[in-house]
């Protein structure tokens, strides 16, 4: 049995693996054998560790959410006055602000031109594809773009009866410029992804192959246009994520009601105010909808034979 002499060797491990800290004592174990050194960790080291994770809380739920990195240091401030120190105490206030943010997101961000898609819907044929959307404040848009949403599930309604159509990603509720990731555009208001329409033995509503809408991707055929092949761009959101591909439910893209979708947003959509469609070149080719408007959004970008993209001009 090793024991904590075993660490007075003269010979030091190569390796040695973090087991964790306690106290502000560092415990590690070597690849040689169970050797624990304890070493002192000085406060101020902690003190850096514990202020670099919340740097790195509050950027994330700002890239995520947007408001949450507000509701996050707001948090900090109410523990610091009301001397909450205990971490489950935390994450309720936290919970309690981030939703107080996003209830008053949605009165005010329309004061500032940005209206969000309905997080309860009812009957409406247009949805959100997931709660996800309205909880993290992703479902923002300006009253341009909601008209054509809303014009465009009501056609799909008509056209195909039961039809529901599926809101994606949008935009964030406030400040022209700021992106909703892995969105670059996503950035004003005027954007927003709807779900491809699916089938199983018939038609599906208000379901799609992957749980959040998005990374089930469409295969090009051979001979397929494919002007991304053969690239390795390291700074890209364009991910191809083979490893989940055989996960998602095992569905097939509803080519009839997708290409009518794209056809209205091209034509009816286009006279409301769209300006551009974007889907992967073979997606096009296939469903036969190559015009004008319908672009490619280059190779850096997010690929767009999971779901369709379109924009109104300002
Ligand atoms: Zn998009």
């Amino acid at each position: 049995m090793p024991s904590l002499a075993a660490a007075k060797l003269p010979f030091a491990p190569a390796l040695r693996l973090r087991l964790g800290t306690r106290g502000g004592v560092a415990r590690t174990k070597s690849n040689t054998g169970l050797i624990v050194n304890v070493v002192n960790e000085k406060p101020s080291h902690r003190a850096g560790a514990a202020l670099a994770r919340k740097a790195l809380f509050l950027v994330l739920l700002t890239l995520l959410t947007q408001i949450g990195g507000i509701a996050f240091l707001a948090t900090i401030g109410v523990s610091y006055v009301a001397k909450i120190s205990g971490r489950l105490a935390r994450l309720a206030v936290f919970l309690s602000l981030y939703a107080a943010a996003t209830v008053a997101a949605h009165q005010v961000a329309p004061l500032f031109g940005r209206i969000p898609l309905p997080c309860f819907s009812g009957n409406s044929p247009l949805k959100l594809q997931s709660p996800l959307y309205c909880v993290l404040n992703r479902n923002y848009v300006t009253g341009d773009l909601l008209r054509v949403a809303d014009a465009l599930s009501g056609h799909m309604a008509g056209a195909f009866p039961g039809t529901v159509t599926l809101a994606l990603d949008a935009n964030f509720p406030f400040l022209d410029g700021f992106p909703l990731l892995p969105h670059l555009s996503h950035s004003d208001g005027r954007k927003l992804d709807i779900a491809f329409y699916y089938r199983g033995k018939a038609a599906l509503n208000g379901q799609t192959r992957s749980p959040i809408g998005y990374f089930a991707f469409e295969q090009a055929s051979a001979g397929a246009p494919l002007p991304c092949d053969g690239r390795n761009d390291l700074l890209t959101f364009r991910w191809n994520l083979r490893f989940l591909q055989p996960l998602f439910a095992d569905w097939h893209l509803d080519e009839e009601r997708t290409k009518a979708a794209v056809q209205w947003l091209s034509s009816d959509g286009r006279k409301m105010g769209v300006e551009k469609i974007f889907i992967e070149p073979h997606l096009a080719k296939r469903l036969a909808v190559d015009n004008g408007i319908v672009r490619f959004q280059g190779c850096r970008a997010a690929r767009h034979d999971d779901h369709i993209h379109f924009q109104v001009a300002e």
